[in-house]
């Protein structure tokens, strides 16, 4: 009988973190699942899982407990999937986030080489990295590192790393370079679940909605959802696909970057439209543009050509945009009746 292999999943309780989790329980794992010491311990992505994880604290900023954990384990394989990872964010943080996003990997992959040299390692790197490139619409993994932003250039040293810890030590890292992608238990910073979760509220005709990343309602009094510049393109696909790209590239003989989303763009008014429409309502009387929540500076518009991942690993994503936001529609429905908000 083949040995149960061991993962560890560093920031278990991410949107990523959590479907990743399932996919290896389905698969057989021993499944270690990292998280931040909290004094509250709500962490709404794996409350289902616990019990079926094993759960440790480690910090992205805190060597030690990342070592303590791959002592502890000995893992097959380790899955850094954590991060400071609003892009909004790190405009108002450059600092923490580029000790979490860039300088936390690098103390994945530390911990690994010196306590789990065996071990394979996944490193969430982003589409961020080439955030600015100029006359690129689809961006494969030969597309030059351009990022643009705090985020993006913190998650760009890291992918650089990921070479260097394969050029320098004969380390197994990939870089999994993800374009966006979401679901139901995508943080509510982010702009498909404002758009979701506010569809849901205004079709429910919530007066206490909850409350957006400023603390304001996440729909006005006004029954209006605020967003920034509605014009942005994204190339977005479904985080329950996308983890099963992780777990491939885990799986080759080679560590290899790869480029991972859906080959399709479109419009955050796109977005909108498609999740109004799903619950038959007209998407320009609900949502602005609010100039507070505009980024200091756009990414340019691009697809993800995923062909070498189809090429080598058999990847495909199944879930578009449309599908996507209905799906996130629906669940926010369901969350809001059942957590019973009014
Ligand atoms: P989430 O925003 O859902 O989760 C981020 C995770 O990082 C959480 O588990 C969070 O823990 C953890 N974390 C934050 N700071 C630290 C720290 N100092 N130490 C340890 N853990 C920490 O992420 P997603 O699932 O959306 O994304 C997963 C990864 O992929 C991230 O690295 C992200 O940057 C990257 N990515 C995401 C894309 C997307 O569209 N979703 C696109 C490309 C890349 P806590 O629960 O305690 O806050």
């Amino acid at each position: 009988m083949e040995k149960q292999k061991t993962a560890v999943i560093v920031g278990v309780s991410s949107q990523d973190g959590s479907y990743l989790a399932e996919l290896l329980l389905e698969k057989g794992y021993k499944v270690v699942g990292s998280i931040r010491r909290s004094t509250a311990m709500v962490h709404e992505n794996i409350e289902h899982l616990k019990g079926k994880i094993i759960l440790e604290a480690a910090d992205l900023i805190d060597q030690e407990s990342l070592n303590r954990v791959m002592i502890k384990y000995q893992p097959d394989e380790v899955y850094n999937i954590a991060a400071q990872s609003v892009p909004g964010d790190a405009w108002s943080h450059p600092f923490y986030t580029g000790e979490v996003t860039a300088l936390g990997p690098v103390r994945v992959f530390e911990a690994v080489r010196h306590f789990a040299p065996h071990a394979k390692v996944y490193q969430a790197t982003s589409r961020e990295i080439l955030g600015g490139v100029k006359g690129v619409d689809r961006a494969n993994e030969s597309t030059p590192l351009f990022a643009n932003n705090p985020y993006g250039i913190a998650k760009a040293y890291a992918h650089m790393m990921i070479n260097c810890y394969r050029e320098s030590y004969g380390m197994f890292v990939c870089g999994g370079i993800l374009f966006n992608h979401e679901s139901p238990r995508r943080s509510l910073h982010f702009v498909t679940r404002k758009i979701s979760m506010g569809v849901a509220c205004i079709k429910l005709g919530i007066q206490n909605p909850p409350v957006n990343e400023l603390g304001e309602p996440m729909v006005d009094a006004q029954g209006r959802i605020h967003l920034g510049d509605l014009n942005a393109m994204r190339d977005w696909g479904y985080s329950k696909d996308y983890v099963e790209a992780m777990w491939l590239m885990l799986q080759q003989e080679k560590p290899k970057d790869y480029v991972i989303g859906t080959d399709t763009n479109y419009s955050i008014k796109d977005a909108c439209k498609a999740a109004f429409d799903h619950v038959g309502m007209n998407w320009e009387d609900h949502v602005m543009s609010n100039e507070r929540l505009l980024r200091p500076t756009e990414i340019t518009d691009m697809r993800g050509d995923y062909s070498l991942a189809k090429k080598e690993l058999g990847w495909e994503p199944k879930v578009f945009m449309k599908e996507l936001m209905e799906i996130m529609v629906d669940a926010d429905i369901e969350w809001l009746k059942s957590h019973n908000v009014k």
